[in-house]
């Protein structure tokens, strides 16, 4: 170990899409995603503005906040 390795030449990025190490070089058309599939999908999210706005699917579900208003109500 003497610190020259090899990888430590390659410029590593994190992909914007889903946070894998991806190459940032010449190699790597898709830079800076790891992967043409990433780069078109956020490419697509950019085009429905999925960015913007957060998915209904995020936010809690409204079951769990009945339930608990339902438990404290009286
Ligand atoms: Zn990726």
């Amino acid at each position: 170990m003497d610190g020259s390795e090899p990888l430590a030449k390659k410029r590593m990025v994190r992909c914007p899409q889903c946070g894998q190490p991806a190459l940032f070089s010449s190699e790597n058309s898709a830079r800076p995603f790891c992967s043409e599939r990433c780069k078109l999908l956020d490419l697509g999210q950019w085009a429905n503005e999925d960015y913007r706005v957060p998915a209904e699917n995020q936010t809690p579900a409204l079951d769990d906040v009945e339930s608990w208003e339902s438990e404290n109500s009286d």
